[in-house]
């Protein structure tokens, strides 16, 4: 690096604590912050949403930047991220961020129609750091899913010599497709719309702009990586990232390893840790007493907590949950989403009341609570680009039963025999989205709870693996470094 520090402009649309709906928030909040901590200097743009203004203390850097096509030029402020540590550019424009509702749609849930302008916006004003217009002149613009993919689209067309462009892919799942319009409202050459460039059936894909025309791609696991280049996975994008895999890496997400930590988490009532296992089992006991449910002491408890989405394998769980009650386990289910599965869950739990506690909503508190005292952990995503869950689990000797898919696959270790003798083995994956392979990983793994001694290993080795960010942003450095050689 040259003595000099490397550095990063991290561009996204939300970011933990100003804004967030989900992953992507945490990661723009823990990313920039632990390449800060690896000597980078990493500073984030964000869009200027109230939650934003409110709860920075911003002031100037630039005024009256006339972007085509407002009728009103935007200020650039910049302040400090509230934990006093990664620097903020926020771009101030009124007309574009300063309503009620989410950062995507309205409260009631409709996308804002004018989203294409909203972070075109945003992904122009990356591009005037980008060709160093500005005062801060990052080597590398980091950009985060659809919201931001066309800055390298923008950076590709402006000749002179910029900054290289990481592209990261948090969920493939959106794509931000908008009308063909779009192209002339931010001046991107006609020839840009085909097959090669960010033309997708007929509509401008802002994630296809940033996937074609980024230095280089990233996304949040390498199994997720390999995944999205086949047609189940891939989006429509399959073929396109398959043609650039050899400027494609996957990377896993840390997790916060300060909020989730057994041995220091305000939610429990007893604390423990690797060395102290016997403490997790009166998480155990409070939780029964928590959820109302009988204290069978032998009797293992399966945990869950997770949006109820197809994405997460819920569908799966269901037809068997009275084949895993008959083998005398107790199940504890926290999450929402789609209101059919919902519903059956709570039919369940009327059902069997002294073995499934079902709770609808999101509740961290619980979320903390479910992660300790369960002895096993239910994650049967059908994809899953990283998932943080089945790491919370591992560190809190809850061990995982996850699909092979993406993330889960990359970060929880089987434990077939061979795995268990060299003490890797951190919990249970099976391989088809079937519910009788699901079955017969559960009851795998029941086998396993009834050796203690095993089990106690499976829970050591996942208690003592590195989740940390530090991990993570030591690969994006790798990255960087890369393209600046
Ligand atoms: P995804 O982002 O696809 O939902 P992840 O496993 O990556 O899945 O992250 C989900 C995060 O949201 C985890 O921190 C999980 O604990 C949390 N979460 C999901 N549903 C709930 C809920 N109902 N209550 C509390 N936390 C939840």
């Amino acid at each position: 690096m040259n003595g000099s520090k490397l550095r990063v402009l991290f561009v996204t649309s939300e970011a933990y604590p100003l804004v967030k709906t989900g992953g992507l928030g945490d990661v723009s909040y823990a990313l920039p912050n632990a390449l800060r901590q690896l000597g980078l200097d990493a500073r984030l743009l964000l869009p200027g949403y109230p939650a934003v203004l409110e709860q920075l203390s911003l002031v100037e850097v630039h005024e009256n930047i006339n972007l085509y096509p407002l009728q009103e030029p935007i200020r650039l402020l910049v302040g400090t991220m509230p934990d006093g540590i990664t620097p903020v550019y926020v771009v101030e424009c009124p007309e574009l961020y300063e309503r009620d509702g989410g950062p995507y749609q309205d409260s009631s849930g409709i996308e804002w129609p004018d989203n294409a302008l909203r972070f075109g916006i945003l992904s122009k004003v990356a591009a005037l750091f980008g060709d160093h217009n500005l005062l801060f002149k990052p080597q590398i613009i980091h950009c985060n899913d659809w919201q931001t993919g066309l800055v390298p689209a923008f950076l590709k067309f402006n000749a002179k010599p910029r900054a290289k462009t990481v592209m990261s892919i948090h969920n493939m799942a959106y794509q931000g497709l908008f009308g063909k319009e779009v192209i002339n409202l931010f001046g991107i050459p006609p020839e840009s719309f085909s097959i090669f460039g960010l033309e997708y059936y007929g509509k401008v894909s802002f994630l296809k702009a940033g996937l074609f025309y980024a230095d280089w791609i990233t996304t949040v696991s390498p199994t997720y990586a390999e995944d999205i280049q086949i047609a189940e996975y891939g989006c429509g994008l399959e073929g396109l990232l398959t043609q650039r895999n050899q400027q494609l890496t996957g990377i896993v997400n840390g997790i916060d390893t300060s909020a989730w930590d057994p041995n220091n988490d305000a939610y429990l009532s007893h604390a423990y840790s690797s060395k102290n296992l016997p403490a997790k089992s009166r998480n155990t006991q409070a939780l029964r007493r928590k959820l109302k449910l009988p204290q069978l002491k032998q009797a293992p408890l399966i945990g869950m907590v997770t949006r109820l989405t197809e994405q997460k394998g819920i569908d799966l769980v269901l037809p068997i949950i009275p084949d895993i009650i008959k083998t005398g386990a107790q199940m504890a289910i926290l999450g929402s989403g789609d209101e059919d599965f919902e519903n059956r869950l709570q039919e369940l739990a009327a059902l069997y009341p002294t073995k499934i506690s079902v709770t609808i909503g999101y509740n961290e508190e619980l979320s903390h609570q479910i992660e300790a005292g369960a002895n096993i952990f239910l994650m049967p995503s059908k994809f899953e680009p990283c998932g943080l869950n089945q790491m919370y689990s591992m560190r809190y000797g809850t061990i995982p039963i996850v699909r092979r898919t993406g993330g889960l696959a990359d970060t929880v270790i089987d434990a077939t025999p061979k795995n268990i003798k060299n003490k890797i083995a951190t919990g249970f994956v099976f391989e088809t989205k079937n519910s009788a392979e699901l079955l017969s990983c559960v009851q795998r793994a029941l086998q396993s709870f009834r050796e203690k001694k095993t089990w106690r290993q499976l829970q050591i080795n996942g208690m003592k693996r590195d989740f940390s960010w530090h991990t993570s942003a030591k690969q994006y450095v790798s990255v960087y470094e890369s393209l600046l050689e």
